[in-house]
């Protein structure tokens, strides 16, 4: 699968497919971002073309018998992008549209975003080409236990350390620990996160990455002299990430305005109420229909009246059009990779600070390490020592990233970039070049 294209007057650069210029690919989007961070830095090209290019490529075909006694076929690949760092980190992502190029991306913003928060680990990603939602439970386990069986020779505690990403969740982490257990013959717990505390996942992993979010905001807020209880946010999305920020974020005294998922939006001006909320989500499966909400059109969520925006759902989401339409003047991208490059260039046009995925949604990855690090361990830690240990390293990650911004003067992004950039060039310059 993997292609090799040559620059012009280059040397070869691997790039997982050949696109054409006109389409939108995330490989190279990431790709050249990284480069551009190589270049402030004043990075040789030998050394930018190292950082770019991933480590280790593993396509894999996963034979799965079907509850109907047939054999179907799957596709999935794992990727390893950088470990100069330390072992690889990332999750595995089960969906129809999972390709070489979306993992190489995804595994790329790891490394960067492992190094952002300064944590030892390089960066990775995984995933199958599957429509989870189609497969029984035990079409699922064994899909899962193939692969990771498939996998196995490339992951482990000082490998490369998978995670749940879309359509994952701590039973298909269950399933994947126990896969290499047994290959492996000894208990191995530190293979993956996002465990069940059964089997040694940790306290205070879930809300985690909404608690780096709600960090991050409040931290922008104090840079910009701004009070939180002036704020009124509109988030996109009311899942695993956006329902904890409805509460945390109300806790320090914001206003939901607007709210998101995938059947529509709501408008409720005088702010919801996150217990209401909640419990309304419960019976009706749906952010709609809150009491007292107006319906919008989805596409009308960020035009709602706001001063913070916080994509918490798809990917791409912040288009030309969206970043355009805009009212809030802060955005906190919850969500991987939510705003095209298209979107980021309006927003930075309009003066609308972001404070990119790299960095506030990395709380999710600090919480893996600090699950990682208890495994190792065998020591569960109490959720107080979790949590302070969480907000210390956000707060150092926040504040190094501002601080080197006010110097660059190049936007939250670039400057998250060029940071990750810097930490994996000197990780690969110090380790020199084997052989
Ligand atoms: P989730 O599946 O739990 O929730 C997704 C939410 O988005 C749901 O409310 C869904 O209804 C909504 N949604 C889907 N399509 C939509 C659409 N077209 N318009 C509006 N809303 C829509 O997912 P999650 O774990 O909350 O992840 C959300 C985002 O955060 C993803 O980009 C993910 O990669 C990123 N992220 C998650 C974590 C984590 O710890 N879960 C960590 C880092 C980044």
């Amino acid at each position: 699968m993997l292609s090799r294209t040559s620059k012009a007057g280059d040397n070869v650069v691997t790039r997982p497919h050949e696109v054409s210029p006109h389409e939108f690919n995330p490989w190279i989007h990431v790709t050249s971002l990284i480069e551009k961070a190589g270049h402030v830095l004043g990075l040789n090209e030998g050394l930018i073309k190292r950082i770019v290019t991933p480590e280790r490529i593993l396509e894999v075909a996963v034979p799965v018998r079907m509850d109907s006694g047939q054999i179907e076929m799957y596709h999935g690949w794992r990727i390893q992008h950088d470990t100069s760092r330390g072992p690889g980190k990332g999750g595995i992502r089960f969906h129809p549209s999972v390709n070489v190029d979306e993992i190489a991306a995804l595994s790329a913003d790891m490394s960067i975003k492992c190094a952002v928060v300064n944590i030892p680990y390089g960066g990775a990603k995984g995933g199958i080409k599957v429509d989870p939602a189609a497969l029984s439970r035990g079409e699922l386990e064994r899909l899962t236990r193939r692969y990771a069986f498939s996998i196995a020779p490339m992951i482990g505690p000082d490998r490369d350390i998978p995670a749940p990403d879309i359509n994952t969740d701590t039973q298909v982490m269950s399933w994947i620990m126990d896969t290499v257990s047994m290959l492996r013959g000894h208990n191995t717990p530190g293979v993956v996160t996002g465990k069940p505390l059964a089997i040694g996942g940790t306290l205070g992993h879930a809300g985690a990455t909404s608690l780096g979010v709600t960090i991050c905001t409040s931290a922008i807020l104090q840079r910009l002299g701004r009070l939180a209880n002036e704020q009124r946010v509109v988030i996109q999305g009311y899942g695993k990430v956006g329902a904890p920020l409805v509460k945390l974020l109300s806790e320090r005294g914001m206003k939901i305005v607007g709210i998101a998922d995938i059947r529509g939006a709501i408008h409720v001006p005088g702010g919801i109420n996150p217990l209401t909320m909640s419990e309304h989500y419960k019976e009706a499966g749906t952010v709609m229909g809150y009491p007292g909400s107006d319906e919008v059109p989805a596409e009308k969520l960020f035009t709602i009246p706001s001063d913070i925006a916080i994509p918490a759902a798809l990917g791409g989401a912040i288009d030309a059009e969206i970043a355009e339409g805009m009212a809030a003047s802060i955005m906190v991208e919850a969500a991987n990779g939510p705003t095209t490059g298209e979107g980021a260039a309006i927003l930075a046009g309009r003066n609308i600070p972001v404070v990119p995925d790299v960095l506030a949604n990395a709380g999710g990855v600090v919480a893996s390490y600090f699950e990682w690090a208890q495994d190792l361990q065998g020591y569960l830690w109490e959720t107080e020592l979790f949590q302070q240990r969480l907000e210390k390293t956000m707060h150092e990650a926040f504040n190094h990233i501002w601080a080197r911004h006010q110097q660059l003067e190049v936007t939250l992004r670039e400057t998250a970039i060029v940071v990750g950039v810097e930490r994996i060039a000197e990780a690969t310059e110090l380790r020199g070049l084997f052989p």
